[in-house]
């Protein structure tokens, strides 16, 4: 069966990495079609819109999109792309697994965590107004609802339960922001019970924060509000190797969207020099999402094998200060056709390498 999917290559390094998914994606021998549309800032200078309807009836055709950053305009200009796509085509729940890849760019090789943040309300719910004329004072409105809380919660339970995870943590600042925050809180006490099976436990999101940063091989699950999730999903992103290894996705109860936690790095634009490894870990994402297992594997083993290898990596990977053995980086393309030569050669049953030489630190805990 050929499976359609929309591509939406977007603004800054967006058309480099998701050429560079499209290619580890044809590397699998699933039969895709791809129907690339523009948001962003091509489809403002074609259209005028930055997110016109062609894109959002591709999305609702297909069910399926790969989607690359899109540039938002900072303090003016128009709304967020991305906000808008998540709340017209109802994506509720964005997932964002950091897994620290071959203990490479990380001090923490064990990192393995998924954050769930609810992605249609909260503080990026567009309601926001300037109090007075001369512009001196502003209010940016939280909206949280019983319902969205609800169903994210709830995702992040069945999706802990189907990956084998033992822990859903929820994470929320209920003690100052007591109507919104309590409102979270409140629909997670009584949902988590119904999952016995997990272990279910909250922190408040400053709490969170330092507990990550500490030790954040403890935690499994996060389930979280709009904008603590959009600012933790990042801190998770640096934790387990930065966001040029960082993917993400965006379900609705039909649709699914497949975008990397970075944004569009508009200093690297144009110069074949970002790390397509997060928007090809996007694809794999797609791959487990429509059930071809066995290709989301190859290409997640692809993408670890050239990484524990260290020949031919991007700039963030090769860095010195991070590794023993700083190389020369490659270029965007050189990274993402070495992962997809290896695509139909790796051995799913062999261990996963684990390099050593990534550091003093790094090895002493791979000893022990
Ligand atoms: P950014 O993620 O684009 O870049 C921050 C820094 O991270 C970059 O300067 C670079 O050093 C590094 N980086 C990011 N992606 C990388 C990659 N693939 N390989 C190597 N290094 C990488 O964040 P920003 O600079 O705050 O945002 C730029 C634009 O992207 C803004 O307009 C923002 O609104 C937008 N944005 C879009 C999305 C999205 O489309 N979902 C998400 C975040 C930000």
């Amino acid at each position: 069966m050929v499976h359609r999917v929309t591509l939406i290559p977007g603004d800054g390094i967006g058309p480099e990495v998701t050429s560079a998914a499209r290619l580890v994606g044809d590397a699998t021998g699933v039969p895709f079609e791809w129907e690339v549309v523009d948001a962003g800032e091509k489809a403002i200078q074609a259209t005028g819109s930055p997110l016109p309807d062609e894109v959002l009836r591709s999305i609702r055709k297909n069910r399926l999109a790969l989607k690359g950053p899109i540039t938002t305009p900072i303090g003016g200009g128009f709304r967020s792309v991305n906000v808008a796509l998540r709340q017209q085509l109802d994506l509720f729940a964005s997932v964002r697994p950091a897994r620290a890849i071959a203990g490479e760019g990380t001090r923490f090789p064990e990192t393995d965590l998924i954050v769930v943040r609810e992605a249609t309300e909260g503080l990026y719910s567009g309601v926001e107004h300037w109090v007075d004329r001369e512009h001196s004072a502003a209010e940016t409105v939280a909206i949280v609802t019983r319902k969205a809380s609800d169903r994210v919660i709830r995702f992040a339970f069945e999706l802990a339960r189907r990956e084998h995870r033992h822990r859903v943590t929820a994470v929320h600042k209920a003690n100052i922001m007591k109507t919104t925050g309590g409102l979270f809180q409140t629909a997670f006490r009584e949902i988590a019970p119904h999952y016995p099976d997990i272990e279910a436990d909250e922190r408040l999101i400053d709490n969170m924060c330092m507990q990550l940063a500490k030790k954040p091989e403890e935690y499994d699950v996060l389930v979280t509000t709009n904008l603590f999730g959009d600012i933790l999903s990042d801190l998770c992103a640096g934790l387990a190797g930065g966001l040029g290894v960082a993917p993400g996705a965006l379900y609705g109860d039909e649709l699914a969207v497949f975008e990397p936690v970075h944004g569009s790095a508009p200093k690297y634009a144009g110069q074949d020099k970002a790390d397509p490894v997060a928007e090809i870990l996007c694809l794999e994402l797609l791959l487990r999402h429509i059930g071809e297992k066995e290709a989301a594997d190859r290409v997640f083993r692809a993408v670890w094998e050239t990484i524990a290898e260290k020949k031919v990596v991007t700039y963030d990977l090769a860095l010195p200060g991070y590794t023993m053995t700083p190389v020369p980086p490659s270029s965007c393309s050189a990274m993402a056709k070495e992962i997809a030569r290896k695509v139909p050669l790796v051995d799913l049953s062999a261990p996963l390498p684990r390099p050593k030489g990534t550091g003093p630190a790094l090895d002493a805990q791979l000893e022990t």
